[in-house]
């Protein structure tokens, strides 16, 4: 059997970093789980990386990686070594993919966590037919990626710029935790359900979806309004297909710009499947040019979590494709 080639990928998440070795073939061979403090330095976080990284080597010694990749959940640095805008602070313009492949003699960089996702089930996912993939990553945020021809398409800052921040909607000015005001991540992100379903708790307190948070201790979230759903509660449908139907008129827009012919919907609310998917189909259809709209096939993303690592570590099975 030929040799496989392996590399590992670092996907540096919201609550926790995931490492894993992962084989060209797409398949996460062995994993570490790492959470960092939020104080931590940047010297001890590089410390933490490399000791899982040293773990992982060690207990695979015939998989020796051809590099490390990064996926970072901020802006990326043209020189694809550093970024910022993430949530570790100490790693904002801090050259980790610098240090990481200094400490281990090996080519190193780093990508948006979005476009690692794209790239990911473009590599590897049930769609990697697509020519032109567009993933929305609806999870606490909006990311938008597209791969071209099995490559991210890159505008600015490691990806298409800010595109789940697309302006879409009249608001009394108030700007989104980003900054802008109007944007569809203020409607129809995991933040905006949060924020969704607490305020109909608040009104409806007789409704499921405050008896299951009442139950659970805690306030409602976005998790709870899919698990309502999904019991068959009538309102916490109603809140997904308002979010899909948001999400459905960013897709007719990304559609009209970037022509894709798959779009996908990962991240944490695509948990609903098709409750989401669904109402976001029909609205872009509805709204959009039925010449881009016609063509696109809409899919959920297949690769669930994992597509963080498999794509960190993706973006090293490219630079070494000849
Ligand atoms: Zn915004």
């Amino acid at each position: 059997m030929p040799q496989q080639d392996f590399a590992i990928g670092v996907d540096i998440g919201g609550g926790s970093t995931k490492i894993g070795l992962v084989s060209a073939g797409g398949d996460i061979v062995a994993r570490r789980r790492i959470v960092v403090d939020s104080s931590d330095g940047a010297d001890a976080i590089v410390g933490r990386y490399a000791e899982a990284i040293r773990d992982i080597t060690a207990a695979h010694p015939q998989e020796r990686p051809l590099g490390i990749g990064i996926g970072f959940p901020g802006r990326i640095h043209p020189d694809n070594l550093s970024g910022n805008l993430g949530n570790i602070p100490a790693l904002d313009d801090f050259p980790l993919a610098e240090r990481l492949g200094e400490l281990f003699s090996l080519p190193a960089q780093m990508e948006n966590d979005g476009t690692a996702a794209g790239l990911a089930e473009a590599m590897f996912g049930r769609d990697r037919d697509a020519q032109r993939l567009l993933l929305i990553a609806a999870g606490t945020g909006i990311g938008v990626s597209l791969t071209i021809d099995g490559k991210p398409f890159i505008t600015s800052g490691g990806g298409l710029g800010n595109a789940g921040q697309l302006i879409i909607h009249g608001t009394e000015g108030q700007p989104c935790r980003q900054g802008c005001i109007g944007c569809l991540e203020s409607l129809a992100s995991g933040d905006a359900l949060n924020g969704i379903a607490r305020r109909y708790c608040a009104e409806v307190p007789a409704s499921a979806l405050a008896a299951r948070a009442r139950d659970l201790g805690r306030e409602a979230d976005a998790s709870d309004v899919i698990v309502t759903a999904f019991e068959g509660d009538p309102a916490a449908r109603a809140m997904l297909t308002d979010v899909g139907r948001w999400l459905g008129r960013g897709a007719a827009t990304w559609a009209q710009i970037f022509a894709p012919d798959v779009i996908l919907l990962g991240g944490g609310l695509s948990a609903a499947g098709d409750m989401l998917l669904e109402p976001l189909e029909k609205e872009a259809r509805a709204c959009g040019l039925d010449m881009y709209l016609a063509p696109v096939r809409f899919s959920l993303a297949s690769l669930g979590n994992e597509a963080g690592i498999i794509g960190a570590a993706a973006q090293i099975f490219l630079a070494n494709k000849p």
